[in-house]
């Protein structure tokens, strides 16, 4: 379930195409969810409309009882015309997930999960709980549209370099794919240029969308990894604080 924040900040960016937001429609969504016990927690997308309230919107989860979040930022992958009006900086989304942990922290409420907060924590604790942004391996998510087409990871736009074939083929088919090598390749290459990071323990390369300035870059955005490691050493900096490493 994707899920803006309070209903305010949701129905501005997640509206129907005569411009009515559809918070309404997905809160009775969880409620279906819920009373068949299979509700799961919610992604929350960070744009332009609501990163400056993470106290707001972190009260408003707890309030609505829902404890399994993921926050994303709002990503410009060119379906879509007023999509990079919501667009933040990297700057921004570290500063919100800055605010974000030490909500957490302070909450200390095991029952609340955030799930890159935990994966950074379980990383630097010597655990292994990875999103797929710390795994270094974007050519094993890949997007099914309805006409059945396999592409890649869908935070790209569907392009041809990412047209892996389709639902009616033999598996084997789809997974010999070259462009689906190629994708593998080029992630390696980008593993080496970061291996000489402190922090590539966990990021790995990061999001193959969101650290590069285009599909064939092999070298991260300055801009993007300056705040990464910026949110590593917070985030380790506080664990170091509590002797657990
Ligand atoms: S922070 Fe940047 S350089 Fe370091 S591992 Fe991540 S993407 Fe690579
Ligand atoms: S491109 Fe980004 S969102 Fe997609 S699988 Fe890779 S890390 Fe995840």
């Amino acid at each position: 379930m994707s899920l803006d924040g309070p209903k305010e900040f949701h129905d501005q960016v997640r509206c129907y195409s005569t411009g009515k937001g559809s918070y309404d429609e997905v809160m009775g969504g969880i409620d279906l969810l819920r009373q068949a016990e299979i509700f799961n927690g919610i992604i929350c997308g960070i744009s332009t409309i609501n990163h400056g309230f993470p106290k707001e919107i972190f009260n408003f989860f707890l309030a609505e009882n829902i404890k399994k979040l993921k926050f994303a930022k709002v990503k410009s992958i060119g379906h879509c015309d007023n999509v990079s009006s919501l667009v933040i900086s990297p700057a921004q989304y570290t500063d919100f997930m800055i605010a974000i942990f030490d909500l957490w922290l302070g909450l200390d409420d095991p029952k609340v999960e955030i799930r890159d907060i935990q994966s950074v924590v379980s990383l630097i604790l010597g655990g292994n709980k990875r999103e797929c942004i710390y795994m270094g391996q974007c050519d094993q998510f890949v997007t099914i549209y309805s006409d059945g087409s396999i592409y890649g990871c869908d935070s790209f736009p569907k392009t041809d370099d990412l047209y892996f074939g389709s639902i009616f083929d033999e598996p084997i088919v789809v997974r010999s794919n070259l462009r689906i090598k190629n994708l593998r390749e080029l992630l390696e290459k980008r593993k080496e240029s970061c291996r000489a990071c402190n922090w590539y323990f966990i990021c790995k390369g990061e999001c193959a969308k969101d650290c590069y300035e285009q599909l064939d870059s092999v070298e991260p955005l300055n801009e993007v990894c300056k705040n990464l490691q910026r949110y590593f050493e917070y985030i380790s900096t506080k664990i170091r604080s509590y002797d657990l490493i």
